[in-house]
């Protein structure tokens, strides 16, 4: 074991964005007589000086002792697994999951029963790869129990311990490797590793959607993710549990449209632009998508005629059909690349500066004009909404008003 102390994570409280509530939470923690240690992404991001994401927070307390450590300290508390040894710990609106130190106790490549531990290396051993085994403490050392320093200096994605025993344990750290390899990675796949990860490939799709959903979300917004989804397919790792989300020429198109076009990275456009065409279904369904996800993914993915970038009615028109964001997400699935690529130029900057109109009238409008209410009321709210349209949505209240009249005689 290595403490290396780094000067710069010293002073962590003033330069973390969250390093004020991040210090009542370890403050808490010691005044109970423990200690907190921050640990995975926030080390490894700061160590890189990358921007510092959600914050891990390790304890040698356990999780009841915890709970009374933030009371006691007047933060809020919530047992999010409280029997994994999880609680999140709120401090000035931000959570920080605080767990407490763990050792497996049985593994069966999906579920693990872990008992309490005050041992920082055992709790270091479980964890998967090296880089997220680096526990920073509150005076900035960086206590590295296997080398993991090291590695995330020369961007070696490596395993704790024998890479296939620790993906037996637990699957989903196949889909790990490939996301941190996406993300920190400089060099080719770990041999040990990727030899392991290709002979398990098929226990993928024995995993929860909601776990399969996080990591693959991640890594297909992760640095390199595109380029790694590609290697992902190569290998028959995608097909070993997302055989719909194959359509590698379309992300890698996308992907390259968000950075030309400044938008961020978008997991579920990312995802729509591997849907096979009608396959958004299954896809949602093996990841357990959210409704919302759902809902945005299919009407990316159902089959639909290409968006069309003829003109600029065309374009608004459509735009009122599918709403900005749908209409935004087709627009980046359906273009072009190379010949006449202005129209689809144009197509964006619409729909980017052009936020969808409400048809002004509503089935009271009718009424007042005598109308009553039913079927007929329906089809001909229906028929002025289609005039406006026509009219390239140039009608205000007023204009919409004067041509009910005019048609209701
Ligand atoms: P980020 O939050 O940026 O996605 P992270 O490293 O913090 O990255 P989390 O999923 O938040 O990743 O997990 C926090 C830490 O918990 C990891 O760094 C790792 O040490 C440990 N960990 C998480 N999942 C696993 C797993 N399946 N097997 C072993 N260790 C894990
Ligand atoms: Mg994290």
């Amino acid at each position: 074991m290595r403490i290396t102390a780094f000067p710069d994570l010293a002073d962590w409280r003033r330069t973390w964005p969250q390093g004020q509530p991040a210090a009542k939470v370890l403050d808490a923690l010691a005044a109970a007589g423990g200690e907190g240690r921050f640990v995975g992404g926030c080390v490894r991001d700061a160590l890189l000086g990358r921007e510092i994401r959600d914050i891990d927070i390790a304890t040698n307390l356990d999780p009841e002792k915890v709970l009374m450590a933030l009371a006691a300290a007047g933060l809020k508390a919530v047992p999010t697994g409280i029997k994994h040894g999880t609680v999140t710990a709120v401090a000035d609106h931000i959570g920080f999951e605080v767990t407490t130190l763990r050792h497996d106790v049985e593994t069966d490549g999906r579920h693990a029963t872990v008992a309490f531990t005050d041992d920082w290396q055992q709790d270091a051993a479980r964890r998967d790869l090296t880089m997220n085994a680096l526990f920073c403490d509150a005076a900035g050392n960086i206590h590295d129990y296997f080398g993991g320093l090291a590695d995330l200096k020369a961007g070696h994605v490596r395993f704790v311990g024998d890479p296939a025993q620790r993906m037996d344990e637990d699957y989903l750290r196949i889909l790990r490797f490939f996301r941190f390899h996406a993300d920190y990675a400089t060099g080719d796949f770990d041999a040990a590793a990727i030899a392991a990860a290709t002979q398990r490939r098929h226990e993928l799709k024995r995993l929860s959607g909601e776990r399969l959903r996080q990591e693959t979300l991640k890594l297909l917004v992760a640095r390199r993710g595109v380029a790694v989804w590609g290697d992902m397919m190569a290998r028959d790792f995608a097909g070993a549990y997302l055989p719909w989300a194959t359509s590698q020429d379309r992300l890698v198109k996308v992907a390259a449209l968000e950075t030309r076009l400044q938008l961020s990275a978008d997991a579920i456009r990312r995802l729509a632009a591997l849907a096979i065409t009608g396959r958004g279904a299954d896809i949602a369904e093996t990841l357990r998508l959210s409704n919302a996800e759902r809902d945005r993914l299919l009407a990316a993915t159902d089959a639909h005629p290409i968006f069309d970038a003829a003109d600029d009615a065309a374009i608004r028109r459509q735009i009122y059909m599918l709403g900005n964001d749908r209409a935004r997400d087709r627009i980046l699935l359906d273009w072009e690349p190379g010949a006449d690529e202005g129209a689809w130029h144009r197509a964006f900057d619409i729909v980017q500066s052009w936020p969808r109109p409400t048809f002004p009238l509503a089935g009271r409008d009718l009424i007042k004009l005598g109308l009553a209410a039913g079927p007929e009321l329906g089809a001909k709210l229906e028929e002025l909404e289609q005039w406006w349209i026509a009219g390239d949505f140039a009608g205000d209240a007023t204009a919409c008003l004067a041509e009910a009249r005019r048609r209701l005689g």
